[in-house]
């Protein structure tokens, strides 16, 4: 699944540079997170990192974005390759 951001969220900017995908940025009203671009850290971390340092745990599983982690691993290499041109 991608991760959500509540509107729990106090707008801290800890998480945003912590996303090694680039999927987290402030929103209308707080910060949200791209699904398209959420692996959940897989590829990366063993533990989703924005979860691992918001201060008022407001980063939960989205219900709606339900992925496997082969999937998951498939968007993160997708990313990879939009990345790198390869
Ligand atoms: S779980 Fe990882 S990839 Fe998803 S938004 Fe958080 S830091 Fe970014
Ligand atoms: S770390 Fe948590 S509270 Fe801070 S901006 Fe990110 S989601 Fe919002």
């Amino acid at each position: 699944m991608a991760l959500m951001i509540t509107d729990e969220c106090i707008n801290c900017d800890v998480c945003e540079p912590e996303c090694p995908n680039d999927a987290i940025s402030l929103g209308q009203e707080h910060y949200a997170i791209e699904p398209a671009r959420c692996t959940e850290c897989v590829g990366h971390h063993a533990e989703p990192q924005c979860v691992q340092v918001c201060p008022v745990a407001c980063i939960p599983v989205d219900p709606q974005r339900v992925e496997t982690r082969d999937q998951l691993w498939a968007k993160f290499t997708a990313l990879v390759r939009a990345k790198t041109g390869a």
